[in-house]
């Protein structure tokens, strides 16, 4: 049975990841900093932070014990600081570079080798708009998106050879814990500024991982997919 590898599955867009392929008949470890997540049968958590390269080693071995060599990699994990640019210090740029660009280095690192040997995979890495387009009160946060596109880009083109696609996910406002500071007012003009009228969900995202980590998707690889109701265009 085909092993899907999660990160930051245990709330938002993550677990409805995981829901939707375990759902589907997948086998599903996921990553978790603090919250443990969803459970069930095809579920597996493992508690590890990201942006530690041994921690990440470790949890892939774990989840490797449980569900075997991992087929489909979906970096999700991360996190958002709001403030002015010269509000942030080098602790801060860490902490957010780590998480969110370091969390899908490390991940890949971990899991590159066997699917190599194995001549196949799928990489999926959850980025953002702000990365293609940046976003006022969060470059840390948009720099860190950008990183991320740059990197699965330029792991597309090294790794179509041995039969592995990387692509990103590029989400606009999705209704998460990371929305839960913004005002109400806030969301509302978001929701306005939207096109299609509303605020993304979890599932709207799940939905186009589960695409593109399928057979369907089979040529398309290096791909930043926007999924944002039309608020970038
Ligand atoms: P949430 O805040 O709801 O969930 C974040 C998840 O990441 C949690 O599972 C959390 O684990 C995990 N996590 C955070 N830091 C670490 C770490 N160091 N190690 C391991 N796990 C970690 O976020 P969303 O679901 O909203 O976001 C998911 C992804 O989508 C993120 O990469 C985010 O940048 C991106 N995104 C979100 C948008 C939005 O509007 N919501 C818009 C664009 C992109 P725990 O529960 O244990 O803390």
């Amino acid at each position: 049975m085909t092993h899907v590898m999660v990160t930051g599955g245990s709330r938002g867009i993550g677990k409805a990841i995981c829901k939707k392929f375990a759902a589907n008949g997948f086998k599903v470890s996921y990553i978790y900093k603090n919250n443990p997540g969803p459970t069930g049968i095809n579920l597996f958590p493992v508690q590890c932070d990201v942006s530690d390269s041994v921690q990440v080693s470790e949890a892939v071995s774990k989840a490797q014990e449980e569900f075997g060599d991992i087929d489909i990699l979906i970096s999700n994990s991360g996190i958002s600081y709001m403030g002015l640019a010269t509000d942030f210090d080098f602790n801060d740029y860490h902490q957010i570079m780590d998480t969110n660009f370091g969390g899908l280095f490390n991940t890949t690192n971990a899991v590159i080798p066997s699917m190599i040997h194995r001549k196949k995979g799928v990489i999926i890495a959850i980025s953002s708009m702000w990365g293609q387009t940046g976003a006022s009160c969060e470059a840390l946060y948009s720099a860190s998106k950008g990183a991320v596109d740059s990197y699965v880009k330029s792991l597309a083109k090294e790794l179509a050879p041995s039969g592995i696609r990387v692509n990103a996910v590029s989400p606009g406002c999705i209704d998460t814990d990371m929305m839960s500071g913004f005002t109400k007012d806030i969301k509302e003009e978001l929701r306005n500024e939207t096109p299609l009228g509303r605020l993304g969900q979890p599932e709207d995202i799940a939905e186009t991982v589960f695409y593109l980590a399928s057979d369907s998707a089979s040529y398309i690889t290096g791909q930043i997919i926007g999924v944002n109701g039309g608020f970038l265009i």
